[in-house]
């Protein structure tokens, strides 16, 4: 035999057993955008290089060293998307979606990042978001946040899930902001790790989510954002706060929040559990005004989210949730004896249409041992069985295969009004 060729480092496989959580998740989220009016917006996987470029910004660590960069066979430089706004403003710009209209949007799918592979962080990853174009106001950052309370409640995670938010203000206020700090930093750069004089001077607000403890320690003194806030900033801070507090959300306000990418302002969040490690970070986002500009739109306010989906399969098995989904197989179809095959393929079918129930059929024959055998590693609640005598009295043969009582047989009159209490008992 030759030998197997296995898929990418941090690129996985959802094997069976692993989608059905992965679709019972994805339609708590669809379902959560949906209560909300927000619609869905699918866009390419690959986009040019300059794209993620200008919006994520060249000196964040997605640029820097996670993108997934080639050369197309016509020379142009390509990207798997690491993230999903710089997309969804690309195509918002270019089918003029965006200025002077409101969108409410969402997304889902696969992103990649050369990152060091390690759980609830991989190559190939997927991510659920959400954008909303075009309303500058502290609603629209209050009610994205409100979404993912919602979803929290509906996943049944609440209880697990904390959310922090910070203000960046305006880039003018960022940029005066930005001296101030340098000049601290400056004077305490004997204290600095190597990653933090680095940043001091192409990133510095990076600086301010530094692991390092002694770094950590140092910035207690360090000069804070929130003081170089104008009225209008502190405003839309208020206002979040405000509307947060009467929907009963609560919220931590971390100042040393400044998240990795460079196109945010004003508000900025997110949402961690402790149940995951150092991965904690289950939902992250906040408002980015400049960056349909930047990418050549018309000046449109914006702001959303992006959660990751992997992080939160990991959180909902943690905590048991995925224990009661039910079954890929409820009712297993047993063919046995000359001339039943048929019949039963027929009733199968019958049963499908007439019950919502998920009804596999034995395909490929065999004695009773060998069907039962399939049915059972099927995990079937139920077997029904078709031979020659059932055939001639039109009756189908019922064999609970967890619990449900002993086997009997069944007219086929009464077998669809039956099997549901059959396989949920
Ligand atoms: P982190 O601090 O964990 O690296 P990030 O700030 O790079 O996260 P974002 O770019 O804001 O993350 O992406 C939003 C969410 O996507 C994260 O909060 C996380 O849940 C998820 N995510 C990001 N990178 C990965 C990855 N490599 N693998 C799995 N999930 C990821
Ligand atoms: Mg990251």
């Amino acid at each position: 035999m030759s030998k197997q060729i296995q898929a990418i480092r941090g690129m996985n496989d959802c094997l069976p057993g692993e989608t059905a959580k992965w679709q019972w998740l994805e339609q708590a989220l669809r379902d959560t955008v949906a209560s909300y009016g927000y619609q869905e917006i699918r866009t390419p996987i690959v986009e040019m290089t300059g794209l993620f470029k200008r919006a994520i910004g060249e000196v964040t660590d997605i640029v820097e060293k996670e993108m997934y960069t080639f050369e197309d066979r016509n020379g142009d430089s390509l990207t798997l998307r690491p993230e999903g706004t710089a997309s969804t403003v690309r195509a918002g710009n270019q089918h003029g979606l965006l200025y002077n209209q409101e969108q409410r949007l969402w997304y889902m799918g696969p992103m990649f990042r050369h990152e060091r592979p390690q759980k609830g962080r991989y190559r190939q990853f997927h991510q659920f978001g959400v954008e909303v174009y075009g309303i500058g106001s502290a609603d629209a950052d209050a009610e994205v946040l409100m979404m993912s309370a919602r979803l929290w409640q509906r996943l049944g995670i609440a209880d697990t899930v904390r959310l922090e938010i910070n203000t960046l203000g305006t880039s003018e206020e960022r940029a005066a902001y930005r001296e101030a700090l340098v000049a601290f930093l400056e004077q305490h750069k004997a204290r600095l790790d190597e990653d933090s004089q680095r940043r001091m001077y192409t990133n510095p607000l990076r600086v301010l989510d530094s692991k390092n403890a002694d770094v950590q320690a140092l910035l207690a003194d360090a000069p804070a954002l929130m003081d170089y806030l104008g009225e209008e900033s502190k405003a839309h801070f208020s206002l979040l706060r405000e509307l947060l507090d009467g929907a009963g959300i609560q919220y931590r306000v971390n100042p040393r929040l400044v998240r990795g990418l460079d196109y945010y302002n004003h508000t900025v969040f997110e949402w961690i559990t402790d149940s995951l490690g150092a991965q904690g970070t289950v939902l992250a986002g906040g408002r980015y005004d400049g960056l349909v500009d930047q990418l050549g739109g018309k000046d449109t306010p914006a702001v959303g989210f992006a959660s990751g989906i992997e992080r939160l399969v990991l959180l909902l098995e943690t905590l048991g949730k995925f224990d009661t989904l039910p079954a890929p197989v409820e009712v297993y179809v047993c063919a046995m004896g000359a001339g039943t095959l048929g019949s039963a393929m027929t009733l199968a079918d019958e049963l499908r249409r007439e019950t919502e129930l998920a009804v596999m059929m034995h395909c490929g024959g065999g004695n009773f041992k060998k069907q039962m055998k399939r049915a059972d590693k099927s995990g079937a609640a139920v077997a029904l069985i078709i031979g020659e005598d059932e055939l001639q009295q039109g009756v189908v043969t019922v064999k609970p295969l967890r619990a449900g009582g002993e086997q009997r047989q069944v007219s086929r009159e009464e077998l669809a009004g039956l099997l549901p209490s059959l396989v949920n008992a």
